[in-house]
């Protein structure tokens, strides 16, 4: 943990301790209130205060306090359950538990949170991939993995992995299951919990059924391939993971009424290089979302004015957040409402006070899982390029942030040239290799910053952040030559394919319908000129 990180722990501590005295205090007052007039809204105030006190003290390190008003809680969810009055017995009970909370408060544990240190590598792009195989048989998708950048290291047996693993972790480890015996791939699995970071396996195999699958799970595998390996779909599943490490950092938005609380987990994200924001008004939330973008919601259950459950609830109704993942964070340790709350729509559910690595493992395992189903949902089957509507809402977020940070955006619509012809001559299937084709070849062209959709049909659409026109122009020339010389063979012919190319440079004040529509304009205007061709947007003009 960084030195300002701890700075701002302690300062949280401090300021916690300061003001517990007068919250037992306030505490206190609200229970004389609420028996002068017994309100069961006041009740209900009461009740999630003394929750928010038993979460947020057992963070803070004051677990006998905590348990005092865990106590007192459960006492005070009796109450509120009952139809009638709270009786004098019941008021002595309270009263009983009430009190032992200020004494309670004296006690603080001296492994408090500032003292916990914990290191989590920060994100990396990282191409290398350890090929465990005890056999060392040729495998015919190494060479396309080199040819995509890939770094293989073979691995012949378990100890040589681990000596490896201590010295780099890799992207992931693609182990050949048929050479190892079941046994074998469960010490695999052991020496893998005694790794500090998290890699995950791809298990390969001649046999695709249910019994061979069955020992990929078992041995851990998150993916299985089946061979002989289709290395484009293998090389599109690795760059997903490599573009998932290396991508920008995870937006959590934490929602807790508790300011302090949210600023305590959001200082624990922050060291583990995510990017947080802070919101304690429930009601305000869709705003905030739509501001911040945020890839995961950390919520706390209980909250003045609606709750955590019931904001989840609102959130899934609407078709743009039923897949955002929602992580609840609360003292509630009884486990049907913990089921509702994931019935309702949440992904998990962390009871506080929790470690700050198991928040940080939970947190990014969860948006990282997402980020990766998600992103085969916006992709277009045949290409595995993002389909028309993702293609779209990244061409708006990319004008988003050439806006905010003052950057220059080229964007491209590329439509093969003569393509019905194509598949009338040689076949429908030949002409779905060719758009595979392409999509590969503009893959292995353009940079890692770059994005590139297929819109529909034989329209694909290329985002070059930070390219200016001369730039763009350039790139699109380098790209359009390169791709003009292939050579396609169809029954014994050769032939070549090409396509014509439309740029639009962003400027200030443009949406992302009259970018595309400027560079399907320049795009006709190249099919005008002949095809085969590159033409800019105000060339045109
Ligand atoms: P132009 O140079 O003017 O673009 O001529 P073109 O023949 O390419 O005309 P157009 O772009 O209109 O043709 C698109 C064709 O793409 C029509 C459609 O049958 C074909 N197509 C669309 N989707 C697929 C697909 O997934 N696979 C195959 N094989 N063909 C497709
Ligand atoms: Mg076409």
């Amino acid at each position: 943990m960084n030195n300002k990180v701890q700075e701002k722990l302690r300062l949280l501590f401090e300021d916690y301790a300061n003001k517990l005295p007068a919250r037992i205090d306030g505490i206190e007052e609200q229970w004389a209130s609420l028996q002068k007039h017994q309100d069961p809204k006041k009740l209900a105030d009461f009740h999630r205060e003394i929750h928010s006190l038993c979460g947020s003290s057992a963070t803070y390190g004051y677990h006998a306090l905590s348990q005092a008003a865990r106590q007192l809680e459960a006492f005070l969810k009796v109450l509120m359950d009952q139809e009638i009055k709270i009786d004098s017995e019941q008021i002595q009970e309270v009263n009983f538990l009430l009190a032992n909370l200020a004494p309670m408060s004296k006690f603080v544990s001296a492994e408090k949170l500032g003292a916990v240190s914990f290191s989590l590598t920060g994100a990396v792009d990282n191409k290398i991939i350890y090929l465990l195989d005890k056999k060392e048989a040729a495998h015919d998708f190494r060479e396309e993995l080199l040819d995509s950048g890939y770094l293989v290291r073979a691995q012949k047996d378990i100890f040589q992995l681990q000596k490896a693993l201590s010295v780099a972790a890799p992207l992931v480890i693609i182990v050949d299951i048929d050479s190892f015996e079941e046994a074998e791939l469960a010490e695999l699995v052991t020496m893998r919990k005694t790794l500090d970071v998290s890699v995950s396996l791809l298990c390969v195999s001649h046999q695709g059924d249910l019994l061979t699958r069955l020992k990929a799970v078992r041995a851990g595998g998150s993916y299985f391939f089946q061979k002989p390996i289709d290395s484009f779909h293998l090389t599109r599943v690795l760059d997903q993971m490599s573009a998932s490490t290396a991508k920008q950092p995870y937006r959590i938005l934490i929602i807790d009424d508790s300011q302090s609380l949210a600023e305590y987990h959001a200082l624990i994200l922050q060291d583990a290089g995510m990017i947080t924001s802070i919101t304690t008004k429930p009601l305000e939330i869709m705003k905030v979302i739509a501001d911040f973008q945020p890839d995961l919601l950390l919520m706390d259950i209980y909250m003045p004015d609606c709750s955590g459950i019931e904001l989840a609830a609102v959130l899934r109704q609407q078709a743009s957040y039923t897949s955002l993942p929602i992580i609840f964070l609360s003292t509630e340790d009884d486990r049907i409402k913990q089921l509702s709350a994931l019935n309702i729509g949440g992904d998990d559910f962390l009871t506080k006070p929790i470690l700050p690595q198991h928040l940080v493992s939970a947190v990014r395992s969860r948006a990282k899982r997402s980020g990766i189903l998600s992103a085969f949902m916006v992709r277009d089957s045949l290409t595995e390029l993002l389909n028309h509507t993702a293609t779209l809402q990244q061409v708006s977020a990319e004008i988003k942030r050439a806006e905010e940070e003052s950057l220059e955006l080229s964007l491209v619509i590329l439509d093969i040239d003569y393509f019905k012809s194509i598949n009338d001559t040689y076949g429908h299937l030949m002409g779905d290799y060719v758009l595979r084709k392409l999509a590969e070849s503009l893959l292995s062209q353009l940079r890692k910053t770059d994005i590139v959709g297929r819109y529909g049909g034989d329209e694909f659409v290329l985002i070059l952040p930070k390219t200016n026109k001369e730039v763009s122009l350039q790139l699109c020339n380098r790209i359009r030559e390169h791709f003009s010389r292939l050579n396609f063979k169809a029954e014994g012919i050769d032939f070549p394919v090409t396509f014509s190319m439309g740029i639009a440079t962003y400027s200030y004040h443009q949406n992302a319908q009259n970018l595309v529509e400027s560079a399907d304009k320049a795009m006709y205007q190249a099919k005008e000129q002949g095809r085969n061709k590159v033409v800019h947007f105000d060339d045109e003009l």
